[in-house]
């Protein structure tokens, strides 16, 4: 995935970690930002074999499988500056963020609007620039984030936020779930002729983040919700499932 800004191209990949998480490596040609390094070892792979230093570290929420591997590459990339939710603990030192808050990476000449989109967890937080949304496991292609210490409530509010963002907004979540919550997503609009067609097109797909806001309004069912009862139900038949 490419874009370009300030005449400089950036690109952004996935680093596959674990069964099925996604690190997001952003980089030009010297120097990266990665979201959510829950295991290291893959992604010091990739950057030495890239030949990229690592300027940040931006954290969505507290899930090991999110941050387990941030004190390893502070100890491999010492000038790593590290973000995290301002509403949760950290054991490692970080810059805290809030609601509202801007962070600029200047080696990659980046601004990142922070929201607190609460739910999954209490503090959860996604990075925004202007194009790209980095939401770890709040919105899913097709599906949601499991209520964990946040409430349902929180999650509702977080998702109709995302909803408002521009329709071309890239998503970038932290987990391949797509193929199963499209699944689901079937079993409850049967007959909705956009999910049909992306069950079509992600068939023979292996990475299918990241979608587009637009294409999740059309078609995941917990964008669609249109109350806070609606959408508990509809998490708790998702639980099951
Ligand atoms: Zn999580």
């Amino acid at each position: 995935m490419t874009g370009y800004k300030d005449n400089q191209l950036i690109h952004i990949h996935p680093v596959e970690a674990f069964q099925d998480n996604y690190i997001w490596l952003i980089h030009n040609d010297q120097n990266s930002i990665v979201v959510d390094p829950g295991d290291a070892s893959p992604l010091i792979e990739v950057l030495q074999r890239k030949n990229l230093n690592l300027v940040a570290i931006l954290v969505t929420h507290h899930h090991a499988d999110h941050i387990g591997g941030v004190l390893e590459l502070q100890k491999k990339y010492p000038h790593v500056k590290i973000f995290a939710p301002k509403k949760d603990k950290y054991d490692f030192v970080n810059i805290s963020l809030q609601d509202g808050d801007e962070i600029n990476i200047p080696e990659l000449q980046i601004n990142y609007k922070i929201f607190e989109i609460p739910g999954h967890t209490k503090g959860h937080i996604a990075y925004y620039d202007m194009k790209n949304l980095f939401c770890g496991d709040t919105l899913f292609a097709c599906g949601c984030g499991k209520i964990f210490d946040g409430t349902h409530e929180q999650m509702y509010n977080s998702l109709k936020k995302i909803s408002g963002l521009s329709k071309d907004t890239k998503i970038y979540c932290g987990h391949e779930y797509t193929k199963k919550n499209i699944a689901f997503a079937l079993s409850v609009n049967p007959n909705n002729s956009d999910l049909l067609l992306r069950d079509e097109h992600v068939s023979n797909l292996k990475i299918t983040i990241p979608s587009t806001l637009g294409e999740e309004l059309k078609t995941n069912p917990f964008l669609n919700c249109t109350s806070i009862e609606a959408f508990k139900a509809l998490r708790d038949l998702k639980d099951q499932y």
